[in-house]
């Protein structure tokens, strides 16, 4: 009996988190509310690809320790980042994905969240204690020495200068076998 009524719970809780979900779609994206009835979501998402890109942009983001409003006392990684030096980029990677989209009789959609507000995020935060020639242009030399405190070494994404276009964990993994190599 209990069983059942847990199960009968969840069902429910999974309907209305499907009806919610699927209103979020028809705001985001009006094409999509034209299909009606109980399959909506199933159906909007059994046919979504999602698409990701990946490309070099300016590297001029800002990591800091924020303060969200409604939480004060918590700090929290926040990220400063104009896109406009990076527009560019983002537009060639959002024009050759509309071409893919035709070519695969799909329907272009860019989410809300660069269409309207131009925000961005990434999975692949490099730099912050960069490698340079001299304290000047750097923190750390080639081999991840702290300029001015020669036994302190940085060996992971931080030291990257800028984006690497590419997923970074093979070049971060190998800069630290490197610097690593290199310790006496
Ligand atoms: C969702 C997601 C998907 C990704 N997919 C890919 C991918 O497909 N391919 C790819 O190349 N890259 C991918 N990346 C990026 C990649 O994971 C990172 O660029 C890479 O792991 C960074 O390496 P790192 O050594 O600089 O830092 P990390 O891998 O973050 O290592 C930092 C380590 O330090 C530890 N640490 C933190 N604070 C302390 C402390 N105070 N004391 C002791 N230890 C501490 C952490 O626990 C962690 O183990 C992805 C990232 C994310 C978030």
């Amino acid at each position: 009996m209990e069983k059942t009524y847990f199960f009968d719970t969840l069902r429910r809780i999974g309907s209305t988190c499907r009806e919610q979900l699927s209103w979020l779609v028809g705001m985001l994206a009006p094409g999509f509310a034209a299909i009606p009835g109980k399959l909506e979501l199933t159906i909007l998402l059994s046919n979504v690809m999602l698409w990701l890109g990946a490309g070099m942009d300016a590297a001029d983001g800002r990591m800091r320790l924020k303060r969200k409003w409604y939480a004060p006392w918590r700090r929290v990684l926040g990220l400063d980042w104009n896109v406009d030096r990076s527009r560019k980029t983002i537009e060639a990677i959002k024009e050759v994905h509309r071409q893919l989209t035709e070519a695969t009789d799909g329907r272009f959609f860019v989410p809300p969240t660069w269409s309207l507000f131009k925000s961005l995020l990434t999975l692949h935060p490099l730099g912050g204690c960069t490698m340079g020639t001299s304290r000047e242009n750097g923190v750390v030399d080639h081999l991840g020495h702290v300029f001015g405190y020669r036994n302190l070494i940085v060996a992971d994404g931080a030291i990257l200068p800028t984006s690497t276009g590419r997923n970074p964990s093979h070049t971060i993994a190998a800069l630290a076998e490197r610097i690593a190599a290199h310790i006496t």
